[in-house]
């Protein structure tokens, strides 16, 4: 029976609850013992069981999520993988999480990921770095780095990630499974430690496109508690099967050109998905996005100057870890930000408030506004001409773990493919696309603003052609 379960997506699990063929008992305690006996560091944290059973009839049927530490959680330990916020058991629940349970998804545990999750490869955690199940000597991408792993080695059905410049897309990639990063808006952020508030969205980490898009259904909409919340103009709906005639897919030259650093083996598979697309009836255009080159140096500017202002409020006072400061407070306040930051976090701060600065203000933060502006223009126009635009997620396979640990600039370059969609604002989604010496490969779709069920039948349809069989040997999976 357990091995049948793990074959499950959780759409199908979720259906045979509902059958009566499955308990949702029994699918707790069996992923909670898969989470609990986890050997790739991907949980910091794992529910005794399910705090509320499913409401009778729920849509979702009781299949537990696994949640990424930023995500408050009443009660439970949420430290946005951070020294600083070391023993801070939040008193409320973030707004999806909420609404995931009340639709019958309960809480399996809390994933790891970066510090604030600032990072490409979970190694800027507090807990420690997450092993990538296809191979535990490499990263498993981040900064979503353990609600990836989790999903990829069967610990959990699905999971919640958030995407600020690439961290749900990039790490799905390099896990081999789905992640989708909706429009800026879409789920209410309410509850959700910040990073860069104008660029964090909440999303689904899941084995296929039908799993991300119901789980999708449920997080979304308009929470009074975070004015930047809106009302989808139509409910997400499960994929359709279809065709894709008529459905033009552009190339960016921009983003797939030499510029990239696309290695060889992701190129290929991209390219065989591409030719799989046009097999179902797309076709493949070239297009530009003539600013999208720039989108990194703008992120690096706006990204850190939010950070460098969200990040203020830890001091010691108010949450977590406090390093006494003698009688003074000043000392206080050092002492607990120099002990509970991180390096990755202190240079963001320090880049960002660099940014803000007086007199170097409109130079850098204002051209990195203007810059943000022509990228989402860029996407206006690109949209006039295809209807979505595809690239490789990020530009090679699951690197070692260290391999970049010492380079920023380089585990910057990661993203150089998911920060442009990032700024726009608009969905974009990574589903796998093949292997490339034994690791997989994301491919990436993005779409305009709120155009997530047509994204989503753009996706399921290319999944449904390559027939991309999404697991590592589950032997490597780090669990019993
Ligand atoms: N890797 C990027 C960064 O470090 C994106 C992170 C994210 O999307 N949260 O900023």
């Amino acid at each position: 029976m357990s091995s049948d379960l793990l074959q499950l997506s959780a759409a199908q699990a979720a259906a045979a609850i509902r059958a009566g063929e499955i308990d949702a008992t029994e699918l707790f305690a069996f992923y909670r013992a898969r989470a609990a006996a986890d050997q790739l560091n991907a949980f910091t944290w794992v529910a005794e069981a399910a705090a509320t059973a499913a409401p009778a009839g729920a849509p979702l049927a009781g299949v537990p999520v696994a949640v990424k530490d930023l995500f408050c959680t009443e009660g439970v330990p949420s430290q946005s993988g951070s020294r600083i916020l070391e023993g801070y058991r939040p008193p409320y629940t973030a707004t999806v999480v909420r609404r995931l349970a009340a639709a019958g998804a309960p809480l399996l545990g809390k994933t790891n990921q970066d510090e604030f999750a600032m990072g490409s490869s979970n190694e800027n955690s507090a807990y420690g770095p997450v092993l990538n199940p296809w191979d535990r000597t490499r990263v498993p991408g981040g900064s979503s780095g353990g609600s990836a792993a989790a999903v990829a080695a069967g610990l959990a059905p699905w999971a919640l990630g958030t995407d600020t410049g690439g961290s749900i897309r990039q790490p799905a990639a390099f896990s081999g499974i789905v992640g989708l990063k909706p429009t800026y808006g879409a789920c209410s952020r309410y509850g959700m430690i910040a990073f860069a508030s104008s660029l964090d969205q909440a999303g689904p980490l899941t084995r296929d496109v039908t799993d991300a898009a119901l789980l999708l259904r449920h997080m979304v909409g308009r929470d009074a508690n975070d004015s930047t919340s809106l009302e989808l103009p139509e409910e997400i709906r499960l994929p359709r099967r279809g065709e894709l005639h008529g459905v033009r897919l552009g190339v960016p030259e921009e983003l797939t050109g030499s510029a990239g650093g696309i290695d060889s083996g992701v190129r290929a598979s991209f390219e065989a998905a591409l030719a799989q697309a046009q097999a179902l009836g797309a076709s493949i255009e070239t297009c530009t996005l003539p600013h999208a080159p720039h989108a990194l140096s703008a992120y690096y500017i706006i990204a850190p100057a939010e950070a460098s202002a969200n990040l203020a409020r830890f001091d010691g006072v108010r949450y977590g870890l406090r390093v006494a400061g003698d009688t003074d407070l000043d000392t206080m306040y050092s002492r607990t930000r120099a002990q509970g930051f991180g390096a990755e976090v202190k240079r963001r701060i320090m880049l960002g408030t660099y940014a803000l600065s007086s007199g170097y203000y409109d130079a850098y933060y204002g051209t990195a506004q203007r810059v943000r502006t022509r990228i989402s223009e860029d996407f206006r126009t690109a949209f006039s001409a295809v209807d979505f635009i595809v690239t490789p997620t990020a530009p090679t396979t699951a690197f070692e773990l260290g391999a970049k640990s010492h380079d920023p600039l380089a585990m910057y370059l990661n993203d150089f493919c998911t920060v442009p969609m990032s700024l726009a604002g608009i969905p974009a989604i990574s589903i796998p696309c093949g292997l490339s010496d034994g690791l997989p490969v994301g491919l990436q779709l993005a779409g305009p603003a709120f155009s997530e069920n047509a994204l989503l039948d753009v996706a399921y349809a290319i999944e449904q052609a390559l027939g991309f069989d999404g697991r590592p040997a589950l032997s490597a999976g780090g669990a019993a």
